[in-house]
């Protein structure tokens, strides 16, 4: 039985006091829900504030990229065993605005996930297509590369330790959301490349949607079979939305 998992992906946003606020209202408006998994991914300098926000709550924490080296002469970069220090439990890796922006390749993409598991942290792995590419229907091809890139250095039986989120590109702070048959039809596509490798895996695999998720569309997604909670963007800025969407999924 898979457990379904909400993740806030705060992106750029916050500071000491609203992230404060935000999280007051996030852990009383979920005091005790334990149906579902909640974490919310922080940018790196709020690490040790919202662990003491959130340590004795039912939410977990986590960042939103991390190095694929493990030390070394890498300027500006944070390793997954300083992640660890702040006891983050997940990961993002692959964004597509890391992909897009930070020149981050399928390769490179591995490589973070791969570091994340050898410090015990769960990486949360995006894959997604861009509008251009579900056009030119390629979407499969391209989901496909993405995840055997992970396969590929780390092993299949490595999923039973990691997130999927599928988060179609052209879905991402667009307000433009995947249609719930659209998410399904990936998140199946997702299990059934992973069940040729390996069927205990693929049947256990949280696969998360992400892309423009609200309070108002968040039920409809998550009642398809294959999708196993979100990643929320924007709408996890707002604590009632984001507790909103938490709550449609237990429901
Ligand atoms: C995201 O950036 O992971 C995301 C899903 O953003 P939004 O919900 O704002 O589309």
């Amino acid at each position: 039985m898979r457990r379904k998992l909400v993740a806030g992906n705060w992106k750029m946003h916050g500071n000491l006091v609203t992230n404060k606020q935000l999280l007051d209202e996030v852990i009383n408006g979920l005091q005790g829900s334990r149906d579902a998994d909640y974490a919310v991914c922080v940018p790196y300098p709020y690490l040790p504030s919202v662990k003491s926000s959130l340590q004795n709550s039912n939410i977990a924490w986590g960042a939103q990229n991390v190095s694929q080296h493990e030390k070394g002469a890498y300027t500006g970069e944070i390793s997954a065993s300083m992640l660890n220090d702040f006891e983050c439990r997940y990961v993002i890796v692959g964004h597509s605005e890391r992909r897009a922006l930070y020149g981050e390749s399928s390769l490179i993409v591995a490589e973070k996930y791969l570091a994340a598991q050898k410090s015990g942290i769960i990486p949360i792995l995006c894959v997604g297509e861009t509008l251009e590419q579900r056009e030119s229907g390629v979407t499969e091809r391209i989901i496909e590369e993405q995840l055997t890139a992970v396969i590929n250095l780390s092993g299949v039986e490595s999923l039973q330790k990691a997130v999927i989120a599928y988060e179609p590109v052209w879905a991402i702070g667009t307000g433009k959301t995947a249609t719930p048959q659209q998410a399904q039809d990936v998140h199946t596509f997702i299990r059934s490349v992973i069940s040729k490798l390996d069927s205990n895996t693929a049947k256990e695999l949280i696969i998360l949607y992400g892309g423009s998720v609200k309070a108002n569309n968040a039920a409809e997604l998550f009642v398809m079979p294959d999708i196993d909670g979100g990643l929320i963007g924007g709408a996890s800025l707002v604590a009632s939305d984001f507790v909103a969407i938490c709550q449609a999924m237990q429901n």
